[in-house]
Formats: C-alpha cells, structure tokens, sequence
C-alpha cells in the first residue's frame, strides 16, 4: 500500500497561507492590491488592534459576480492570467490566486460584493469552510471584513509581536500602496482613530506630503528621466533631509512597490559624498518598464523581483539622482535648521518614534500604545462627533493642497536647461566675505543675506574633488624617493598586500619585499601631498585590510577623502580677506558645493527676510 496521499485542499490552503499571509500587514497588501486590480478609485481599510482582531477593507472597484465570489476562494482561481504566456506581461498586482484561500484558511472571513447590476453576493467562511450565503445589497464594489486572523494556527499567532510592531508593519505596507498610487484614495483608521489619508488626485507629491509630512514634502526635488527600456519619475529629497534606516526609500516598478538591492544602492551612490555617513535619503521612485523585462515571480508576496537589464536600470537611478542634484542649489536656510520639529500628521515620523520606543521600553509596550497613538494623531479631544484630531487633521490636510498648490507654480519643470537654471555657476551665488568668526568660519554677504561657510569644509571639498579627478589619471605619474621608505607590516597585512599588488600598483604604489612582512616603496605617485606620504600609504593598507574585496574606485576616493581633509585648512586658521574670497570662489566652481565629502554642511544662510523676522522688523 501506498503512503503518498493528495492533501485535502484545506490543509494545502492552510500550508499556503503560511507564506503569504505572514502577519496582518501581508493580509491587508494582498487585500488591497486586490482592490487596486479591481479598479478602485477609493480604499478604505479599518483595523482593530493592529488587524489581529478584525481587518475591515472596503472598495468601490468592479466588484465581482455570484459565480465569481464563489470561486474566489478556491486555490489558483484568478481572473488576472490564463495562460503560461501572460504570466510573462504580468500588469495586475495578483496574478497567484492564491490570496483569498490562504488568508480565508487562517481567518473567519465575510465578503460582500457586487458589480452593481442586480443584487449582490454575501459569503461567510471559517477556517476557509463556507458557513452561510446570502444575498447582499447592489452597492458595486467589495468589503472584506477578516477576523480573528490566525485563530486556527496557534503557533503562528504566538509568533505576532505586540500592537504596535504591527502596526508599524501596517503603515508601511499602506504608505508603500499609497505613494504608489496616488490617484487612488486611501482612508485608513486604526481603532476608531485615523491612522492617514491621501486624497486620491494623482499628484504624488501631495501623497508623499499626506504621508511624510508637509515639511518633508517642500524638500523634494521633482525628478524624471529615460533611458532605452526604463522611464523612471518621483521625488528625492535634498541631502539635508536624512534618515537612520534605508526604509524611506521607495521603488516602485509598474505599480508595484518592490524591494531591490541594487536599486538601493544605486539610489545611495545617486547621493554619494552628498549625506552623512550612516544617514538614507527619502526618496520615492516610479519606475515603468516594459512587463516582459521583469519577473515578479520570484518571492510569494511579489516583494521581490528580478530584473533583465539590471546594470542599464541601475546607471539610470544613479545618474538622474545626480544630475538632479548637480542642478540645484542646496543650502540649507539656517533658521529653519533650528526650529523644534513641528508635528504633523505623519504617520511615518510617528512610527519612527515607535520604533525607537520599543528598543528603550520592552515592558511598558501595551500600555503606553494608546498613548503613542494619540500622539501620531495629535490631541485627543473626547467629544465622539467631530473630535479635535479630525478637525486639525483637515486643516492639515487643507494647508497640504494649498501649500502643493503653491509648490506646483513655483517648483521648475524636473527637465530645465541650462538656460533656464542659470549658469552652473550661480548655484552657489556670488558672495562677498565680511570677516572670520573664530578662526573657523567665513561670515559673507550678498543682497540674499548673510552666510556662514565652514572654512574646513569647503576646503576639504573642493581638495577632494581636485584629488578624485588627479586620482582618476595617476598610472604613469610617478615621483622617486629620494630615501625610500620602509613598512613594517604584521603577517595577515602583508600577505593582504602581496594578494592585492596589482591592485596597489594601478594607483601608484609598488611595494618591494624587503625581509619578512616588511616592504620598500621607492617611489610614489606624483598626486601625493608632501610630508604625507606613508600616513597616505597606510591609509590604503587599512583599506585594503578592512574591504574584502578592494575597490580601486573607492581606494581612490578614500584617499581623495583622506588627502582633502589633511591638507585642507584647520579650524583655528587665519584667513586675509583675498584667501576667503579665493576660497569661496573655488568653492562655487566645485561640483557638489554644498557639502563636505563626509556629508557635513558647509555653508549656512541667512535670508534678509528671516533676519528681519528675527529682530521684529518683520511680522
Ligand atoms: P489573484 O489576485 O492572484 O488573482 P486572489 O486570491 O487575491 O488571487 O483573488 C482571486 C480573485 O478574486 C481575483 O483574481 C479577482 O478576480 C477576485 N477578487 C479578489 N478581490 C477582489 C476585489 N476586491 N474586487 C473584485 N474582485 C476581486
Ligand atoms: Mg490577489
């Protein structure tokens, strides 16, 4: 006798269900990308406690009819692909119809639906069994309510961490559907409260506002370029604006709010030398491509994907992020700077500060989780009708659209021309030194007010962009010693050095056995700062012994990094007025003007209008 027996789909449901519905923000992404392949124009999804006790979403898209609700809930039953050809020009976000069996084999679920023509169609499930049908009203569209999720999977429900890590999960996945798709409304409330809302009119810019905040929102620079296979279109924000995890990086392919590495990265090297180390930009990306050149088929919540012409896309991301910033002018005005963070109605900020939260307060979390809802949502007020929250929630909300409307006239098209831009020049406007403020700093003037430039900075900038492009053609400039010099190196470090001697001579550096783990160099490239040579030379050691695999491009700025900031003046160093004006003058001739090649600031202004604000001349 045999021991191999099909499973009754139940079971193989419920195996499914572990991996794809992980924990209640998977349930509601696939929920809603559902409601966005149903052609929703309008999403409302309410939770309560985190999803773990219901999930309630509501749409107002095709709806689906009696025959149609019915097979739903079987396993591999969709509407969105039917042969093995279409699976290649996947454009729904579902094409597994695998969702609704798992999620309804883990839940208690009820769906009412209707495409508007004649009555609609009710089910209830347990545990993905049909316990009741009925027929429900004609309202086209579809509510899915899902309770108790996990009720019959212990072990699973076991493994959800508390209210609050879900719900952060939650938002994510909202936020992520939101911004990549701006003309359709979400309307999301949390235990009666509003969690955000974005209004649903196309206009990302206003979405990212809705959910970043509209402090945030005024800091993004609008960019959009092509290539042969990609388009790619959205919003970086300026380097000033920076975060401590890369989550704020959103890259969405064809609707599809995807995870990749190596767009990541090429979005961080889009903003290389421009942020402080350890910092992520905000940025939001809308990538269109042609189906066939990706597969989302590689991970079961389509979160991943692999693409064809990787390398082609990767060069376009970087390059656009550069040539966006190349253009702008980034100075950071220095009131602003200081101000306390205003709060908003982002949900985001607030689910940053839950996360710093939990790290510090592993107890206290149940407790304290009401109040940090309060505190994403402003004020509570008690009065049940029209509470306070909502109230200044639509101030927000209005002072969004007005300040989105002001930015629409003002903010230059993302293709301008040079012409239009001004010179490159004039990205860091002409101005003239009043004096030095300790040593340090080079207080100058203009008719736009008064800036403060950190004379350390500035000098290490444009030392390193002068170093990077000598560094780029060093091969054959090489400089005798007269008296070589010798290195003395531990065992691991010089067997690292022999390993990489190529790699050590294409930037100039010969090193010459010489005993045991000691080495001679008897000549250098030309580039090298006098007196610096063997700090320089142990500098690219270290490098070497840190980065598994050498980098020459990175060898080479590290050394351009390491180099400018060494002979760049110190702190404490006077300047005559001719080194300041010189100074500032290279400064504006640099490529990257406004910050430092570690990310740091380097000059400061004070608009004549936020001086006269300061001193009441102004109201
Ligand atoms: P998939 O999305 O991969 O097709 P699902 O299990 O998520 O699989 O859904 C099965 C089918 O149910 C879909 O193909 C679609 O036809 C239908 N459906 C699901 N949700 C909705 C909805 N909100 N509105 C209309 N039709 C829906
Ligand atoms: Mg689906």
């Amino acid at each position: 006798m045999g021991k191999i027996k099909l499973m009754p789909d139940n079971l193989a449901n419920k195996i499914a269900a572990g991996e794809v519905v992980e924990r209640p923000a998977s349930v509601i992404k696939e929920l809603v990308e559902n409601s966005i392949d149903a052609n929703s124009k309008s999403i409302k999804v309410e939770l309560a406690e985190a999803g773990l006790e219901q999930i309630k979403i509501k749409d107002d898209g095709d709806g689906m009819v009696e025959e149609d609700c019915d097979h739903a809930f079987f396993r591999h039953a969709t509407s969105k692909i039917q042969d093995e050809n279409d699976l290649f020009h996947v454009k729904t976000l579902g094409f597994r119809g695998e969702a609704l069996a798992s999620i309804a084999a883990v839940s208690r679920l009820s769906i009412q639906t209707s495409t508007g023509e004649g009555a609609g169609t009710r089910l209830e499930l347990e545990g993905g069994k049909l316990v009741n049908k009925t027929k429900s009203d004609a309202r086209q569209g579809t509510e899915i309510i899902v309770n108790d999720i996990f009720f019959n999977t212990p072990a699973r429900l076991k493994y959800m961490k508390t209210i609050h890590t879900e719900l952060g999960h939650i938002t994510d996945v909202l936020n992520r559907m939101a911004l990549a798709h701006p003309d359709v409304k979400f309307v999301c409330f949390h235990n009666g409260k509003q969690l955000f809302q974005t209004s649903g009119r196309g206009d990302l810019l206003q979405v990212i506002a809705q959910i970043y905040g509209m402090a945030t929102a005024r800091k993004m620079i609008s960019v959009e370029s092509s290539s042969k296979d990609f388009h790619v279109s959205g919003y970086i924000a300026k380097p000033e604006v920076t975060r401590a995890s890369r989550n704020y990086i959103s890259t969405i392919i064809n609707g599809r709010y995807i995870r990749n590495i190596t767009l990541n990265k090429a979005v961080m090297q889009g903003y290389h030398t421009l942020l402080p180390i350890g910092r992520n930009p905000l940025v939001v990306l809308t990538i269109e491509m042609d189906p066939i050149l990706v597969d989302v088929n590689v991970h079961p919540a389509k979160l991943e994907v692999r693409f064809s012409k990787e390398q082609e896309l990767f060069e376009l991301i970087k390059t656009t992020i550069q040539s966006a910033f190349r253009k702008e002018t980034l100075i950071p005005e220095a009131p602003e700077q200081k101000r306390p963070v205003k709060k908003e109605h982002s949900t985001q900020a607030a689910f940053q500060f839950y996360e710093e939260r939990e790290q510090e307060a592993h107890q206290q979390r149940e407790n304290s989780i009401d109040h940090l809802l309060q505190s994403a949502a402003g004020p509570q007020e008690s009065n049940p009708s029209q509470t306070k929250e909502q109230v200044e929630f639509t101030e927000t909300q209005n002072e969004v659209i007005k300040e989105i409307q002001k930015l629409d006239q003002t903010s230059e098209s993302p293709v301008t021309t040079e012409e239009e831009k001004g010179s490159e020049l004039e990205r860091v406007p002409a101005m003239y030194p009043i004096g030095q403020l300790h040593g340090t700093y080079i207080l100058a003037q203009n008719e736009k007010g008064l800036y403060i430039v950190d004379q350390h900075a500035a000098q290490e900038r444009i030392k390193y962009e002068f170093f990077t492009e000598r560094l780029g053609v060093v091969e054959n400039e090489v400089q005798e010693l007269l008296v070589p010099i010798t290195f003395d190196f531990s065992k691991k470090e010089a067997l690292r050095i022999e390993e990489h001697a190529e790699e050590l001579k294409k930037v100039g550096i010969f090193f010459e056995p010489f005993g045991e783990n000691s080495f001679i160099i008897r000549s250098h490239p030309n580039w090298f700062p006098k007196g610096f040579e063997v700090e320089v030379i142990e500098e690219m050691v270290e490098q070497i012994m840190s980065d598994e695999r050498i980098d020459l491009k990175k060898l080479r700025e590290e050394a351009a990094t390491l180099m400018s900031c060494k002979r760049s003046i110190k702190a404490n160093h006077y300047l005559n007025q001719q080194d300041m004006f010189r100074l500032l003058e290279d400064l504006r001739k640099s490529t990257d003007p406004f910050t430092c090649p570690h990310g740091r600031p380097i000059i400061v202004h004070f608009s004549e209008y936020e001086m006269e604000k300061m001193f009441k001349r102004v109201m």
